[in-house]
């Protein structure tokens, strides 16, 4: 059985798919089978993980749709040493093509339900919205992994999160659970970083990752390449952040 993961928060530009790609890249280094699926028609972590979106033949556009099955879709990123079920603009018209499908909320789920021995981790990338792409995403998934940055609006849009979490979990997908809030892009120098980071620990506790991603340039370079962060430049503040994350989880999960 493989841990699923989405990666989500409805706030775009919080370091979802940064998240993503640099976890995917950091346990497959520590031996994991990884595969890696982006739910976001944008398809950053498609590109971020060197698969070009622009030359897909098929994608998780049509996994979702079931023209095509993840094993006919899925790919395998030479940089980042995952497995990747990529995504484009395709995916883009799903969200309206899904509505008249039977099962709409759980197309990604029986599409990975084949697949369970293939993966030790399968991390899903989420679009920035609560919509019916997140949707399938939260509902295949076991746990939930929510990155964010430590400012004062961020904890507006976590209960906003927490509550379709505790909806889907009620409703469609009782495994579901948030295994934790990762800070990221973090400014240790701010006052407010510091004041959002320890209210985040008073009222979250150890659901909060010990470790904190700082902003790091290199990061942000790194997707322009095609490579995950921590191969990129593995010696940077960010990579060498992320590979003490994917060691935090790998350790997280054995207390499941
Ligand atoms: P999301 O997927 O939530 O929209 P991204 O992961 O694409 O967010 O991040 C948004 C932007 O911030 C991107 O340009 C990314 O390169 C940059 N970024 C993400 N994490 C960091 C970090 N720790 N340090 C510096 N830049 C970062
Ligand atoms: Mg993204």
């Amino acid at each position: 059985m493989s841990y699923i993961f989405a990666v989500a928060n409805q706030k775009g530009g919080v370091g979802k798919t940064t998240t993503t790609v640099n976890l995917a890249a950091a346990l497959a280094a520590q031996g994991q089978r990884v595969l890696l699926i982006d739910l976001d028609p944008q398809g950053n972590a498609t590109m971020g993980s060197g698969v070009d979106k622009r030359l897909l033949k098929t994608s998780v556009y049509q996994v979702l749709l079931g023209l095509a099955s993840l094993a006919e879709a899925r790919q395998f990123s030479e940089t980042g040493k995952y497995d990747i079920l990529p995504a484009n603009r395709d995916l883009a018209g799903a969200e309206v093509e899904m509505v008249d499908l039977d099962y709409r909320e759980t197309r990604l789920k029986q599409a990975l339900a084949p697949h369970g021995a293939d993966y030790d981790f399968v991390l899903i990338d989420c679009p920035p919205s609560l919509s019916m792409l997140t949707l399938n995403g939260l509902c295949a998934a076991n746990g939930v992994i929510i990155p964010m940055q430590c400012e004062y609006y961020a904890l507006e849009g976590l209960s906003d999160l927490v509550n379709t979490i505790k909806k889907v979990y009620a409703n469609l997908n009782p495994d579901l659970r948030i295994i934790g809030l990762l800070r990221v892009m973090f400014d240790s120098r701010s006052t407010l970083s510091n004041q959002v980071s320890a209210q985040l620990e008073q009222h979250f506790g150890d659901k909060v990752f010990k470790t904190v991603v700082p902003r790091n340039v290199r990061l942000a370079e790194a997707p322009s390449y095609g490579i995950p962060g921590v191969v990129f430049d593995r010696s940077a503040k960010g990579a060498q952040a992320y590979l003490a994350f994917a060691v935090e989880m790998i350790e997280r999960v054995k207390t499941f």
